[in-house]
């Protein structure tokens, strides 16, 4: 599933050659992904311009002149973009087609992802505005999750992984900066301390800052006419790694399931 590093590579790997372009049209094999696609995206999008890109949480937010599109990858979604007529294949759902003849293509197998479009500011737009601050923004700190966390009995890594507490930290990420931090998965978010706070704050930006320099190696793939790049290969020390030796101290590392999503932790290291 492509977390906030994937969708920050993909975002920096498609600029290039989508922005500053003129739209030629929209093609659309199927629309109905975890919302439909509008269906006057093809009307929206013709002869505009993306002027500017960037990510917000998981979101890829596309700036026309007048307007945006928003693009969520959700569980299996990839972007590419290519220049030439390449014929789609299966699970390719949707084109945006520039008139210097590159496209911008979405493939999704499992089709949870999203295209829709906003006339006015995408900040204000429903899926957006309620979500927290950018882990890797300025915003984002220890004392701003220990405020946050006050009183509050949720285990820690639900908390981290609301997106209205802090946005794009995922399953996967919020299982390594736990581990990084110290922290056990399960402990109330209520009673961790400022200090510990301060831990996971960096721990999560880390995480994430690494994750994204290791896709960075993956940008040019991006540019592929017959297939959009793999998610790439993180070096993780505790997701996927349930009954293996701790990287610390060696000991076995525990498996459990919390929201029905898998957490794995070192009893030793983390408390
Ligand atoms: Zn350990």
């Amino acid at each position: 599933m492509p977390e906030l590093p994937e969708v920050e590579t993909t975002l920096r790997g498609i600029s290039k050659e989508i922005l500053n372009k003129e739209i030629r049209s929209f093609v659309c094999r199927d629309g109905k992904l975890r919302w439909p696609i509008p269906k006057n995206m093809a009307s929206f999008l013709k002869n505009k311009t993306f002027v500017s890109a960037i990510r917000r949480g998981k979101y890829i937010i596309l700036y026309l002149d007048k307007g945006a599109i928003l693009i969520h990858l959700g569980m299996s979604g990839k972007l590419r973009v290519f220049k030439g007529t390449v014929a789609p294949k299966k699970h390719e759902h949707w084109d945006i087609c520039f008139k210097d003849g590159w496209i911008l293509r979405y493939t999704d197998t499992r089709k949870f992802g999203a295209l829709l479009s906003t006339k006015s500011d995408p900040f204000a737009h429903k899926l957006i505005k309620f979500l927290g601050p950018e882990p890797l923004g300025n915003s984002f700190n220890g004392d701003y999750l220990f405020k946050k966390s006050r009183k509050r009995t949720l285990p820690i890594k639900s908390f981290i992984m609301d997106s209205k507490v802090v946005t794009g930290v995922g399953n996967i990420y919020a299982n390594e900066a736990l581990f990084m931090a110290g922290i056990r998965p399960t402990k109330k978010s209520g009673v961790i301390s400022k200090s510990k706070y301060e831990d996971l704050s960096a721990a999560i930006s880390l995480t994430l800052k690494e994750a994204i320099e290791a896709g960075g190696t993956t940008l040019k793939d991006y540019s592929n006419a017959d297939e959009a790049p793999g998610y790439f290969k993180k070096e993780l020390k505790v997701y996927d790694r349930g009954g293996e030796a701790c990287l610390n101290c060696k000991k076995k590392l525990k498996e459990i399931r919390q929201s029905n999503r898998a957490t794995v932790y070192c009893v030793n290291c983390q408390n």
